[in-house]
This record gives C-alpha cells, sequence and structure tokens, in this order.
C-alpha cells in the first residue's frame, strides 16, 4: 500500500483511504494516489447585490389602451406592455404612426404576462376589455386597416 494515504483502513480486501475516499484491493503493487477532488467553486453575489435583487419588485406588463389621434371614431387597442414609454413605443412600431395616445387600462392587469410589449389578440380578452373600458377593443389587424 501506498504511505501517501494520510488514513487508511482495511476493510476485508481493500485498503480505503479516509482521507480522499479512495480504495484498492490489498493485492494492488499500485494504488491510487491519493487526491482529494477539488469542490466545485459555487460564486455567490454579494449580500447586497442579492438584497437589491430579493427587494426590487417583480417588473411585468400591464395593460394600456392605445388610441390613435387620426381615428375619428376613437377606436382603442390593447397593448400590454411594461410602462406608458414601452407602450407608446410599441404601439408607434407597430402601427406605423407617430399620431398614438396610450392610457392605462388596470382591469387587464391580470391578463398581462411577460415583460415584451404585445398586442392583445384574443377576441374574448378584447371584448373583456371593451366592457372594462367601455369603448370599442379592437385587434391591431382591424385597428391597422382603419389607422394606416
Ligand atoms: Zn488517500
Amino acid at each position: 500500500m501506498s504511505l501517501e494515504h494520510k488514513n487508511v483502513r482495511r476493510v476485508q480486501d481493500e485498503y480505503m483511504c479516509l482521507h480522499c475516499g479512495r480504495s484498492w484491493d490489498v493485492m494492488d503493487k499500485e494504488p491510487p494516489a491519493c487526491e482529494v477532488a477539488a469542490q466545485p467553486v459555487v460564486h455567490t453575489p454579494p449580500a447586497r447585490v442579492l438584497r437589491q435583487c430579493l427587494n426590487a419588485p417583480a417588473v411585468t406588463n400591464c395593460a394600456w389602451l392605445v388610441s390613435s389621434l387620426s381615428d375619428p371614431h376613437g377606436d382603442f387597442g390593447l397593448i400590454y406592455a411594461e410602462d406608458r414609454d414601452s407602450a407608446l413605443r410599441y404601439a408607434k412600431a407597430t402601427i406605423g404612426t407617430e399620431l398614438v395616445s396610450v392610457q392605462r387600462l388596470k382591469a387587464m392587469d391580470s391578463d398581462a404576462y411577460g415583460r415584451a410589449p404585445y398586442f392583445e389578440m384574443n377576441p374574448v380578452k378584447l371584448r373583456k376589455a371593451h366592457n372594462a373600458a367601455r369603448r370599442p377593443v379592437l385587434s391591431l389587424i382591424k385597428l391597422r386597416g382603419l389607422w394606416a
């Protein structure tokens, strides 16, 4: 047996090193080297950073009514976005007009998911929004036709 191992016990026909956990046959002329496997290094963020993450409110989309200033009928669309600026940017980019206004529609917040802005397309939810806002809330496809 190798004298390199630090804490060897004999267990029946094997030697076992309690330091490195290796075992080998008592007849083995070349036992394995005594090596303790390196522990994986776990990088933990500083406590300050962890606290900031835990205290930060979870940012998710909320509901916004979007309307076109050039639409005489006052038709609305429903956008989910994190904040007013995101909703406005998304509306302008998607509809292709600068003449857009945006207002909160809290009644539809519970239908929002994720963090990427998107238009509501589900007719059931559009009807729910229509009832909540007491205004016609249309799909993006219909709005594009009206606002083009
Ligand atoms: Zn050992």
